[in-house]
């Protein structure tokens, strides 16, 4: 599933490929989606020009001059820049016709991604609207999440996966955010110290950051015609179950926590 990171890292290709640019023609194949895709979407874009390319946690607004399309790219989906002549295949539901020849084709193999249009507003929108601070932004800290964890129930890792507590933090991140801050991911919220839930604020944003780096790095902020996919080379707990902590030389424990694979050091995480 495409994270935070991929997602920031394909905004800001989108951004310097696209933005300015007029668009000059849609192409939907398929309506169904998690969400139908608007059937005037067509009428909607034709003509109108690309003005800027935002993020809101892990959904891409792309701001035209009379509104918003939103863009989430759900468990496959996938979003690349291609000469207009490229044949399309069995999951490429959406082309957006642009200048020189290039469309921007949005490929879903499993269609959970969402395609919507936002005439106002996409803060306000629904999907949005409930959405908590961004993690990389001012707003998300300590102190915010020590004043929000103290009547939470849930286990740490849950809390920081809600959308509504921070936005976009998914399993990966929630994962390797908790090693780094040596905090076990089934701590009740409202067990964390201040200092705790500065570590976790901390990390959180540095593994986010360090993640849409190394991933700008390698696609030097081109769109390739390859679908983005990458990730850290260097995890330290997610997918590591059962291997030995890097930073202890003990066995990593996995479990389920809210049905979503959990790997922690029992050693570190305390
Ligand atoms: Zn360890």
């Amino acid at each position: 599933m495409p994270e935070l990171p991929e997602v920031e890292v394909t905004r800001r290709a989108l951004a310097e490929e696209l933005t300015g640019d007029r668009l000059q023609g849609v192409v939907i194949r398929t309506l169904k989606l998690r969400l139908p895709i608007p059937s005037d979407l067509p009428v909607l874009l034709q003509g109108r020009t690309l003005q800027e390319v935002g993020r809101r946690g892990k959904y891409l607004l792309f701001r035209l001059d009379n509104g918003w399309l939103i863009i989430h790219l759900g468990m496959t989906g996938h979003l690349r820049v291609l000469p207009a002549s490229m044949a399309a295949g069995k999951h490429d539901h959406l082309d957006l016709l642009f200048g020189g020849g290039r469309i921007l084709r949005f490929t879903d193999p499993r269609k959970f991604g969402t395609v919507l249009w936002s005439g106002g507003e996409p803060h306000a929108h629904p999907l949005l609207a409930d959405m908590g601070p961004e993690p990389l932004e001012e707003g998300f800290d300590g102190e915010y999440l020590h004043a929000l964890s103290r009547s939470r129930s849930v286990a740490v890792k849950q809390l920081i996966m809600n959308s509504s507590v921070v936005a976009g933090v998914g399993n990966i991140y929630a994962n390797e955010s908790l090693f780094r801050s040596r905090l076990r991911p089934s701590r009740s919220p409202h067990s964390l110290s201040r200092e705790e839930c500065g570590a976790l604020a901390v990390a959180i944003r540095e593994v986010l950051a360090e993640s849409i780096l190394q991933g700008s790095t390698i696609m030097n902020f081109r769109v390739a015609e390859e679908p983005l996919r990458y990730h850290p080379l260097d995890f330290r707990v997610y997918g590591r179950g059962g291997k030995p902590c890097f930073d202890c030389g003990g066995m990593l424990e996995e479990i389920r926590l809210g049905n979503r694979s959990t790997v922690f050091c029992p050693h570190c995480q305390k």
